[in-house]
């Protein structure tokens, strides 16, 4: 009988406690992964606190994972025994819906999410449909990898959808965990890049990632000064701003991408801006397989990696705490 050790909270809001729990019976396309390493990030907490309404406990959280091929079913014939692979936000979908054909299988009506209704990477194993299972290049270091699963593909995806590329001009709103991987990659593909904070201190740090240019988020007047300048912008900050002002810093027919959602939201602007210079307001979800194997490709070619503080699993709860009060710089993740 197989028996997964997990770190789960038994109820809403709780401490993560040593948990066990047998899996179930691994599928023809499943795989058995050896945990090393699992990310965490917001998502965690929120699903710890039911902040969705949609956590069942006890809850394993933990989607960022980064581990060892230990079993895979009859039908897996592309990872072997052994490999190195990474897992994000979902372990599944129906490969049959024309979104799954299309490669979007993030957007997929029955996709699964690996820690949501399921038992995630806080554990020394996990069984995941190994379609969902992406072999990392040999030259990603695998705590690096594990927020590109999730983050990184989160800020990568819109990039590539919107055509980003040497001659483009994007601000990134928010320098945090999602941000300053933004900042990096956007770099690498050769934009020019607006680096939007609260913080004012954290300028050198915003142009040591590669922006051109550090303006504050809440101040009108220097929003203003980038009027008419930006083909995308990336928000990913949870918060309320001025998107009005926002919107006339975007170029012709430019986007506004939400990738955080400020709590109880509702967005004020005037409808105008969208029909004189055809600007679109939109968000994005992850990404599907394709551009994850794409986005790990890039990330390794250009060594962009996320920035991260390392853990041991064992000091989980330390590490949510932390995550909790905003301490982390910029990523967390926790080795076995
Ligand atoms: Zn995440
Ligand atoms: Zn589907």
């Amino acid at each position: 009988m197989t028996v997964i050790k997990a770190q789960a909270a038994l109820a809403k809001g709780a401490a993560l406690e040593d948990f066990s729990y047998q899996p179930e019976e691994l599928g023809p396309n499943d795989i058995e992964i050896e945990i090393s390493h699992c990310g965490l990030c917001h998502s965690d907490i929120h699903l710890i606190d039911d902040s969705w309404s949609r956590s069942k406990y006890p809850q394993v959280p933990g989607h960022e994972i980064v581990g060892t091929v230990g079993a895979m079913g009859s039908a897996v014939k592309h990872l072997e025994l052994g490999q190195r692979v990474g897992v994000g936000w979902q372990r599944s979908a129906c490969l049959e819906c024309d979104l799954c054909l299309g490669g979007e299988e993030n957007l997929c009506p029955r996709q699964q999410a690996t820690c949501m209704g399921h038992h995630g990477g806080l554990a020394d194993r996990i069984r995941i449909d190994g379609r969902f299972a992406f072999a990392l290049p040999p030259d990603l270091d695998s705590a690096a990898a594990a927020p590109l699963l999730c983050g990184g593909v989160t800020v990568y995806a819109p990039m590539r959808r919107y055509g980003i590329g040497a001659t483009s001009s994007v601000a990134v709103i928010g320098i945090g965990g999602l941000g300053h991987m933004a900042i990096r990659m956007l770099r690498a593909l050769g934009a020019e890049v607006t680096a939007f904070s609260t913080s004012p201190d954290k300028k050198p740090e915003a142009l040591a990632m590669g922006a051109h240019d550090f303006a504050s988020s809440t101040d009108a007047r220097e929003i203003r000064k980038h009027f008419g300048r930006f083909d995308l912008i990336l928000s990913t900050v949870a918060a309320r701003l001025d998107w009005t002002t926002y919107l006339q810093t975007l170029r012709a027919n430019g986007t506004l991408c939400l990738l955080g959602i400020p709590p109880g939201m509702i967005m004020q602007f005037p409808p105008s801006l969208l029909i004189t210079g055809q600007r679109s307001i939109t968000g994005s979800d992850i990404g599907g397989r394709a551009i994850i194997r794409e986005m790990l490709r890039f990330v390794t070619r250009h060594g962009v990696v996320p920035q991260i503080q390392r853990m041991p699993m064992v000091e989980a709860n330390a590490a949510l705490t932390r995550l909790r009060q905003n301490q982390v710089r910029y990523r967390l993740v926790l080795e076995r």
